[in-house]
């Protein structure tokens, strides 16, 4: 059994993880929101009402329009990989198969894309086009089991095949009925994604009797319990190893680390990044004399050495702010502290 450190012990399985997840959580993984087209509404869906059905497109937080703002997007964060998300990326298959060839042709054959789908419009004929495209690996979310066919016409056309689905009170014999069948079917892994409790589907979680986990904001409460049923069961039937992604994961680990690499990669002179993926500057504001480059609109950037900003502050009459943002493309604030 291959372990990857303690954070893995007994909750994520213990199984060596798919390449998928492997890039995931070092942050070294794109995420590709390539349309909101999706023929299902379930539940507990978690996708923002600003991109489920729209014909948008996004690569991790930022509006893409084009298939080069993609790929400058994704070089960006210096990523190994990317997911390709949606809505149903089946659904909106022309553009999946763009943006799939883009990534390929743009950053080399072993960049490694996995891609979600419901299975709803997983015919042989789009599969292939997936396959001859360089897609590695596909993951089916089935929102009905009668779509776990495509399992087998994935595995003859030379893709990789993994199920993932959410977990919560209720769930646990869907989710033991779709990993047996999966693993049947010759899928090799099963992920179970602890069932997010957010904006866009609290209103339909509520009406079902679910309620938001008091010690794990943002979770349902008893998905985690709800999760360790089905990995107790697994490690004593299943024949595919089956993990358990935890939802805050998602925050704490993958999206910091993802922050971090792109932090690193993407900073101008003056921005110092910190241990938490976000980026430190100082700003003078006010200035009587013009002292350097214009960062933001009235601002001049600096280093955050508040020694010497208060020296500037004092001899330019400014005033000095430290400043906290994430490294998107807008620089998304965090904080913004008035020292002087
Ligand atoms: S298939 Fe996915 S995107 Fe579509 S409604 Fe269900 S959870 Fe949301």
């Amino acid at each position: 059994m291959k372990v990857r450190g303690d954070f893995y012990k007994g909750i994520i399985g213990g199984y060596e993880l798919a390449r998928g997840c492997e890039l995931c959580y070092p942050g070294a993984k794109a995420v590709i929101f390539v349309s909101g087209a999706c023929d299902d509404s379930c539940f507990y869906c978690p996708v923002s009402r600003g991109r489920l059905y729209r014909d948008v497109m996004f690569v991790n937080e930022e509006p893409v329009s084009t298939l080069e703002e993609a790929v400058i997007e994704v070089s960006r964060m210096g990523a190994r990989g990317a997911s390709i998300t949606g809505g149903d990326p089946l659904a909106a298959l022309d553009r999946t198969v763009a943006v799939l060839r883009a990534l390929k042709e743009g950053l080399g054959q072993a960049f490694h894309i996995h891609l979600y789908t419901t299975g709803r419009q997983a015919s042989i004929e789009s599969l292939k086009v997936l396959a001859r495209e360089g897609l590695d690996e596909i993951r089916f979310h089935p929102v009905n089991t009668k779509f776990l066919k495509a399992i087998e016409k994935a595995k003859n056309v030379g893709l990789e095949v993994g199920v993932e689905i959410p977990i919560a009170p209720g769930l646990e014999e869907w989710a033991i009925k779709v990993i047996s069948e999966a693993s049947s079917r010759g899928a090799s892994f099963a992920n179970i994604n602890e069932m997010e409790f957010a904006e866009p589907n609290a209103e339909n979680l509520l009406a079902r009797g679910y309620k938001e986990s008091r010690l794990r904001p943002f979770t349902v409460e008893g998905a985690l319990e709800a999760a360790m049923k089905v990995l107790k069961w697994a490690d004593r039937n299943s024949k595919i190893p089956v993990h358990f992604c935890p939802a805050p994961f998602k925050d704490s680990i993958q999206t910091r680390n993802r922050f971090k690499r792109l932090a690193e990669l993407d900073r101008a002179w003056y921005e110092i990044p910190t241990k938490d993926g976000t980026l430190i500057w100082g700003e003078l504001r006010g200035l009587t004399h013009e002292i350097g480059e214009e960062c933001r609109p009235g601002s001049t950037c600096t280093p955050p050495d508040i020694g010497m900003l208060k020296q500037l502050a004092l001899k330019y009459g400014a005033k000095v702010y430290i400043v906290e943002a994430l490294p998107t493309r807008s620089r998304l604030l965090v904080s913004f502290q008035e020292i002087l």
